[in-house]
């Protein structure tokens, strides 16, 4: 059974629990109903318990899709004069590279990009200024 069959069951459950309860209007036993209280506010923590999996499963499922994305990502890049680059089709270095700094510290790829016009790139992330840096045609026109 997955969690999202097992949320639906659960409150289902505590529906029930909660028509017993009108039901059992004229029965009034104390203890009886004590025991009835304690099954919704233990059917509700399952509900509750069940929803943070759930939510927690989806995070990881979006976190693998980031990860494997940065990983294909990565065995596609190219190092030169110590700045790591995408690449075109032929292997070349493509466009502007990543930011060394952050590769380094969070393992996380910013595309240097241009300081007002100047020969200085800077990071997005850190403000790391870097110049020389080389910049390659983001367009493959000859592929030889
Ligand atoms: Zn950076």
């Amino acid at each position: 059974m997955d969690i999202a069959a097992a949320l639906a069951i659960a409150g289902q459950a505590i529906g029930l629990v909660k028509d017993l309860r009108e039901i059992d209007k004229g029965l009034d036993t104390a203890e009886y109903k004590a025991k009835m209280a304690e099954l919704y506010s233990s059917l509700a923590d399952v509900k509750m318990a069940l929803s943070d999996a759930q939510m927690a499963l989806r995070e990881k499922d979006q976190e693998i899709h980031e990860l494997r994305a940065k990983f294909e990502l990565r065995t596609k890049l190219v190092e030169v004069d110590g700045f790591r680059y995408e690449t075109h089709e032929s292997g070349k270095p493509k466009g502007v590279p990543f930011c060394p700094r952050c590769e380094q510290n969070s393992s996380r790829l910013y595309r240097l990009t241009r300081f007002k016009g100047m020969i200085i790139y800077k990071c997005p992330e850190c403000n790391a200024e870097y110049k020389p840096v080389h910049a390659y045609p983001w367009t493959e026109t000859d592929p030889r």
